[in-house]
């Protein structure tokens, strides 16, 4: 009966019903081949389930008892509600406590027998008895198939209102006993054999009905043999149109950059400073891939301050000595507008043509780019509207990658004929994971920093120190330095409470009558903005109170102190980003954060990082850690295809083979010609993103 599980409406199988495949479809299946992916995202261990008394506190417990009470009570001070259900199985009593949700009492009765479970705990008040605060809970019912539901490891699987865990568990039963027979296994024999991989069959079997002896810690931590089996196939199935995008731009004539360097090397004697030896190296890199007669496809890392700009400057001067148009894109209009104001004095000194393009802007130079006439175009995603049309671009380079997809990537790259692609990130990551997340790219690091520069010293305060830091931020504005405030929004609102930009100038111009205050962010119009940003790094402005629009790239190397606002609103990478606006000249900086209470514990570990540590590559890691990978590496907006059973951090041996095993054979067949069914899997797995494949 079943064929193609892709295809098979949830719907059809048996005991699930229109109904049932409605509320299935909140939950994003919609065939059983969903089904069959959609994996428990706990287990609970219900081999031989203990009783009561016997339960040890602080471990996460599960067992069986009949309602004996259910009843909400209000606490005295304020007017928390708490739901408190009792059970017992003749040992013990447990008790289930939910805050705030009276409801709940509306579905348990007393006599039902219930399973509950979580962390168990002893009651706050007297040291005794067993508790949980919001226990997971199912109902006990003999509805024939109780042997899923206990006696062994039970699968739990997020739900939906209207679908209990219980029914849910049963439809995934039924699914996979009428399904499994019909699933496909896409990997080539040789690849599981190689790397001691399970049968698919078995592994989605295993993944959600565990055989009875598994160590419920490990499947709990989605490391069993079977549950990596089925990370593997997400991983090399990602890593597979990885290997199809990246030969695809490698097969691709691209234009061979033979430069004599003549504009470098002008531009080099113009420089205030020397390159560093990490800057001289990647240039070098940068070079050798521009002379091929392929595409350039390079990611240059470099942690906030590391100089990526200049490096930039150079590839675009070797395109345009080539007699090729370069263009630079950056995520927002205050950072197109810095690049153009850092750069375009450079470029013009050396005779060449430079132009802006944002959104705003009104005088939109297109027919000067479209005639050749523009030798640089600096713009946000302006630049790959339609419209736009370039003379001959051979240079692209996109700059604070993180911000833009692999989607946007595409884009610009059509505005040319396989022009040479660089691209900037100062969100420095785990090598394997820039593998992944860049694993068409080739790869090079700015690993060292500027002489000369002191590490931010960075300081958390409460409210009540606010007067150490206006002292702090007089004496700095008396040495003739500037300093930054930031505000996480413009304006005040009634929803949020927080002090805004606005509010924020008007008090500090009060508490610093004699000192010249201004305001930017990003309602404003783009040659206001302009104006403030020339004006602050002309030295005419001490405080520049702003919103997260100077997060990225903006660089005034005499602004030494920054005051963040509400910082325990800010994500790391955020405050990381923020603070990279000071410590760019040779003068000791500073970073105050100001946290209103009250402050969660995440927020708590950001602040607390962020004093104890100025290196990129540690605070990336810690907020990965915090933040978990998904949503650290932004998989959404990237146009990277989701993962379901594989995680990138806790999987990285596992992915690093898949990768091996992929591009292995994309090298030996880049049209997949011999593997029919794994070609089918790939383009379905990649939601047919990847063009390239499609026209090869
Ligand atoms: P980022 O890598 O964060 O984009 P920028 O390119 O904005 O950094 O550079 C930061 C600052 O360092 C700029 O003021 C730039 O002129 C300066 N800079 C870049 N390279 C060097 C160098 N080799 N020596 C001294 N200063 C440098
Ligand atoms: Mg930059």
């Amino acid at each position: 009966m079943v064929r193609d599980l892709s295809e098979f409406p949830i719907q059809y199988i048996k005991g699930v019903g229109p109904q049932r495949a409605r509320l299935l479809n909140r939950l994003e299946i919609r065939t059983a081949e969903d089904a069959i992916y959609y994996l428990p995202y706990r287990y609970e261990d219900r081999r031989n389930i203990k009783k009561i008394t016997n339960l040890r506190y602080g471990q996460i417990e599960t067992a069986i008892g009949k309602v004996i009470s259910a009843e909400v009570i209000r606490l005295p001070k304020g007017n928390l509600k708490i739901f408190e259900l009792t059970v017992s199985d003749g040992s013990g009593l447990l008790k289930g406590k939910w805050f705030n949700q009276a409801f709940m009492k509306k579905n348990f009765k007393i006599g039902q027998e219930v399973v509950l479970s979580g962390v168990v705990k002893r009651n706050p008040y007297w040291g005794i008895g067993f508790e949980i605060d919001n226990p997971e809970y199912e109902f006990v019912s003999d509805d024939g198939d109780a042997f899923i539901h206990t006696s062994r490891i039970v699968p739990v699987y997020r739900t939906t209102g209207g679908l209990s865990a219980r029914q849910l568990r049963s439809i995934m039963f039924g699914v996979l006993n009428a399904c499994i027979e019909h699933v496909y296994d896409p990997i080539p024999q040789d690849i599981l054999v190689r790397n001691n991989l399970h049968g698919l069959k078995e592994s989605i079997l295993n993944s959600h009905f565990p055989e009875v002896e598994t160590d419920i810690a490990i499947l709990n931590r989605g490391i069993s043999d079977y549950q990596r089996r089925l990370s593997f196939d997400e991983l090399f199935m990602l890593e597979l149109g990885l290997a199809v995008l990246k030969r695809g731009k490698s097969v691709e004539k691209g234009i061979s950059f033979d430069a004599k360097g003549i504009l470098v090397n002008r531009l080099l004697e113009r420089l205030p400073f020397r390159l560093t030896a990490a800057q001289g190296r990647v240039f070098g890199e940068i070079l050798y891939d521009m002379k091929k007669p392929y595409p350039m496809n390079r990611l240059i890392q470099g942690d906030v301050g590391c100089g990526k700009t200049i490096v930039a400057l150079m590839a675009m001067l070797v395109a345009v000595e080539c007699g090729y148009q370069s263009a630079l894109m950056a995520p927002t209009e205050i950072l197109a507008e810095q690049h153009y104001i850092n750069i375009h004095r450079m470029v013009e000194d050396l005779g060449l043509k430079i132009c802006l393009l944002t959104g705003s802007r009104k005088d939109r130079p297109f027919e000067d780019i479209a005639a050749g006439k523009t030798d640089i175009v600096v713009g946000t995603h302006a630049l790959i509207q339609e419209g736009i049309n370039f003379k001959n671009l051979g240079l692209v380079i996109i700059d604070e990658q993180h911000r833009f997809g692999v989607m946007q990537r595409a884009l610009l790259r059509k505005k040319a004929v396989n022009p040479d692609v660089l691209v900037m990130t100062a969100t420095p990551i785990p090598r394997t994971l820039a593998m992944t997340l860049y694993g068409d790219l080739d790869y090079s690091i700015i690993d060292e920093l500027p002489p000369g520069r002191n590490p931010v010293i960075t300081c958390l305060f409460s409210p009540r120190q606010k007067d150490y830091i206006y002292r702090a931020i007089a004496d700095e504005a008396k040495k003739g330095r500037q300093v930054y405030v930031v505000y996480p929004v413009i304006e005040e609102s009634e929803k949020s409470n927080l002090k805004s930009a606005i509010i924020g100038t008007e008090a500090l111009e009060k508490i610093f009558p004699s000192l010249k205050i201004a305001l930017i962010h990003g309602r404003m119009k783009p040659q206001e903005r302009e104006a403030v940003m020339t004006s602050f790094k002309g030295g005419d402005i001490d405080i520049l109170v702003s919103t997260t629009v100077i997060e990225v790239g903006v660089d005034i190397p005499n602004a030494s102190m920054m005051l963040i606002v509400h910082a325990e609103r800010f994500g790391l990478a955020q405050l990381h980003q923020l603070r990279g606006r000071v410590g760019r000249g040779s003068n000791q900086s500073h970073c105050f954060l100001l946290a209103y209470e009250p402050c969660g514990e995440e927020a708590r570990r950001r602040l607390d990082i962020m004093v104890r540590s100025n290196d990129g590559f540690r605070i990336a890691e810690e907020d990965l850690d915090i933040r978990g990978p998904g949503e650290f590496l932004g998989t959404r907006q990237s146009g990277m295809p989701d993962l379901k059973a594989a995680n990138i951090i806790r999987d990285s041996r596992l992915l690093e083979v898949a990768r091996r095993e992929a591009f292995g054979i994309i090298e030996k067949d880049p049209e997949l010609k011999g593997f029919p069914g794994l070609r089918k899997s790939l383009e379905r797995f990649w939601g047919g993103k990847l063009e390239l494949f499609k026209t090869s």
